[in-house]
């Protein structure tokens, strides 16, 4: 549906090159919530920009839907822009304007006629849940319901792709929540693409199902969101998956383990088989375990657990072989 091949991007200002891409490739799926996360300066809001060819690439392609966007004359580029919706940090709306010509905006431009504009502003101040404020202006809103609007907006043309540019970064973590749901529904219902660019791993972690971390115009790790939630490759992916999920032994807690001689301690992935293999463990092998620490995560519909356990007793070689034959990706702490 997306695709960049080897895009780089460089922007030139006061003699200063900036290289904000550098040979990024990444597909994203039809029916993807695909987030970008990295910390400012990344290249996330370039990148997003080089998906509808707001900005051009320096280098390299983007196809959308297996046209490269290379071969658009200006006019075809305008038809696409059409077929692909953005919302902002900010909301980008229209002050002087009310709540229905926001919305109407982009019929107007695509010069639908006066029926069709009512029809379908009306239904998506319906599905945004603001019918009551098509007479109001922007500056009457709450900041959700400013990011509603823009939402609405930006499905007024019935776009098939919606790129969302910090789109909660501005918001309280309840309208989060709610505007998260709201995209949700929107992927769903409208089998709409959307795109997340977010420096939060909590945006990931509660819509995406895939997910590409950049640092320094790069991709640096790229996967289904349970894969580099549960695994993390590339150090800042660690670091992003811990503001979500503490996988690492609280100082606290490590003060309080019980000195058994010759004890060892384990991390192992908390999954469905964990409870048989604790299970063999101590049936087996007649070792002891102590759990030390558990965390379990919601990502998106699924779960990511840890858990740090402590293994003694006489066959304790034998148990660590079978513990690190199974597939629960078990790691001594020293
Ligand atoms: P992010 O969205 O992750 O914060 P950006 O894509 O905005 O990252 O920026 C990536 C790099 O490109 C930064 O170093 C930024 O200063 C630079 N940059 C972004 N836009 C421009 C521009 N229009 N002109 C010059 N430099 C830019």
């Amino acid at each position: 549906m997306i695709q960049l091949k080897n895009v780089s991007k460089i922007y030139k200002r006061n003699g200063t090159e900036t290289e904000a891409l550098s040979n990024v490739s990444l597909q994203v799926n039809k029916g993807d919530i695909f987030g970008v996360i990295g910390f400012s300066g990344a290249g996330k809001s370039t990148l997003i920009r080089v998906v509808n060819f707001l900005e051009k690439p320096t280098a390299g392609e983007v196809f959308i839907d297996g046209n490269d966007l290379n071969t658009y004359p200006m006019s075809e580029l305008r038809v696409l822009r059409k077929n692909i919706g953005m919302i902002f940090q900010h909301f980008n709306l229209l002050n002087s304007k009310t709540i229905y010509q926001n919305i109407a905006i982009p019929l107007i431009l695509a010069k639908e006629n006066k029926k069709v504009i009512k029809e379908r502003v009306m239904e998506l101040l319906r599905f945004v849940g603001l019918e009551d404020k098509a007479d109001s202006y922007p500056n009457e809103l709450s900041g959700g319901q400013k990011q509603r609007i823009g939402i609405a907006r930006a499905l007024a043309t019935n776009p098939s792709i919606l790129l969302c540019d910090e789109a909660t970064s501005a918001l309280d973590p309840q309208t989060t929540n709610s505007i998260l749901q709201l995209l949700q529904k929107i992927n769903e219902e409208y089998n709409i693409t959307i795109m997340i660019i977010t420096h939060e791993m909590s945006i990931i972690q509660k819509i995406c199902n895939r997910v590409a971390v950049m640092e320094n115009g790069k991709v640096i790790e790229e996967g289904n969101v349970l894969d580099v939630f549960g695994n993390p490759k590339h150090a800042s992916t660690k670091n992003f998956v811990r503001t979500i999920i503490q996988d690492e032994l609280p100082e606290t807690i490590r003060q309080k383990i019980p000195e058994i001689p010759g004890s060892k301690l384990f991390k192992i992935d908390f999954t469905d088989k964990t409870n048989t293999v604790i299970n063999d463990l101590i049936l087996k092998f007649g070792v002891r375990v102590n759990i030390i620490y558990a965390t379990m995560n919601e990502i998106k519909d699924d779960t990511v657990g840890h858990m740090i356990i402590q293994l003694a007793g006489n066959s304790i070689n034998e148990a660590i072989s079978f513990l690190q034959s199974m597939d629960i990706n078990a790691k001594e702490l020293v």
